[in-house]
């Protein structure tokens, strides 16, 4: 990856190719900040320039061997760490399902790569990818003038996982580096912090974000694409999906709409059946369709909320149907619930990464919202 082709977090890539031109590499850093502000993109953008033996001023120049292996994932001195499920997976096993979705997208996210890879919550970076990073510190580089070992989503590691790397962290070991990417420093040992030199990543601005994707799109209006990214709230895949047309926005606020009416009539048998129905259709759309509504059911009822404050607040998304009034609704969301509310769909939204069964899940969630909502 280019650093031109990183959006945003321009001072960062500032720092980093100051750093690399005056031998004053971090031997283990932190890229840490806000969702899918570009860690990943802007870490292989970095070791590319690392690796890179005729570099520009201030970017690879994408021919040189390093550079080459570098733009396909396969260069031997960088190593990748990520989670993986059940116990005896490392990284290196499931490396080419990893190269190949971070090919298609280095923006990848943790939804998407558990999703993908049907990783539960005992997935993470394993003991085992401790110790193969243990022996592969002891190696030389090959090609690259360092080793390179990338860690993304680093608090999946368990605590015996962290203690064997950080002797590494604590003594460089000679033209070694560690890039730990996270969306989250809170969840990762403090230890290991305190460790690595952290760099903190801003959101991607609305601007930059728009030229990008008007470049990409240049079929769309710029007035769609801004309203897309408005409303994905500046989220890179929440804004590709929903190019892509893969999220039907009026039938997804329908059905939002369809889903609240149910809840609020569980507490009397008779709507029972028709939940049923509901949960079963929904079950039966595709999983990240499924993920994306209970997303954007949040971000709806959190914005309802806020309206009970102040209504001029400028709602996304915004809801045109004939039979809903936002306002209305919004009544029913208090102090008293709304905690519990959003606790409730956001812990739904990860259970599903990792299990099967959407309808059972669907028709709890349905009665305790149903609950919560008659409040
Ligand atoms: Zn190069």
């Amino acid at each position: 990856m280019y650093f031109q082709d990183v959006l945003g977090n321009n001072s960062i890539k500032t720092i980093l190719i100051k750093e690399v031109y005056s031998n004053k590499i971090p031997h283990a850093q932190l890229f840490n900040g806000a969702k899918e502000a570009g860690q990943l993109p802007m870490a292989l953008a970095f070791v590319m320039f690392v690796f890179c033996t005729n570099r520009k001023k201030d970017d690879s120049c994408g021919r040189c061997p390093n550079c080459i292996k570098m733009l396909k994932l396969i260069h031997p001195d960088l190593h990748f760490f990520f989670p993986t499920k059940g116990a005896k997976s490392s990284s290196k096993d499931n490396f080419l399902e990893f190269q190949k979705m971070v090919q298609q997208n280095p923006y990848l996210n943790k939804d998407d790569w558990y999703q993908n890879h049907k990783i539960n919550s005992s997935g993470g970076i394993k003991v085992r990818d401790a110790k193969i990073i243990n022996k592969l510190i002891n190696l030389k580089a090959y090609e690259g003038a360092y080793k390179v070992f990338i860690l993304w989503l680093p608090e999946t590691m368990n605590t015996i996982t962290s203690n064997k790397l950080l002797k590494h962290l604590e003594e460089p070991s000679p033209n070694t580096l560690f890039v730990f990417i996270t969306e989250n420093s809170d969840t990762l040992l403090p230890t290991i912090v305190s460790r690595l030199q952290t760099k903190t990543f801003k959101q991607i601005e609305t601007a930059e974000m728009l030229t990008y994707f008007q470049q990409k799109h240049p079929e769309l209006e710029g007035d769609s694409i801004e309203k897309i990214i408005k409303e994905s709230q500046n989220n890179y895949n929440g804004i590709l999906r929903k190019i892509s047309g893969q999220i039907n926005e009026e039938e997804t606020h329908n059905n939002f709409i369809d889903w609240m009416r149910l809840c609020f009539l569980a507490k009397t048998k008779k709507s029972i059946p028709d939940l049923i129905l509901w949960c079963e259709n929904m079950s039966k759309t595709d999983k990240n369709l499924q993920l994306e509504f209970l997303k954007i059911s949040l971000q709806i009822i959190r914005h309802a909320f806020l309206l009970n404050y102040s209504t001029s607040i400028d709602l996304y998304p915004k809801i045109q149907h004939p039979n809903f009034n936002i306002k209305k609704f919004a009544k029913y969301l208090t102090k008293k619930n709304i905690c519990q509310i959003c606790r409730l769909l956001d812990n739904s939204h990860d259970y599903l990464i990792r299990y099967a069964n959407s309808k059972i899940l669907f028709l709890d969630l349905s009665f305790s919202l149903g609950k919560l909502l008659n409040k």
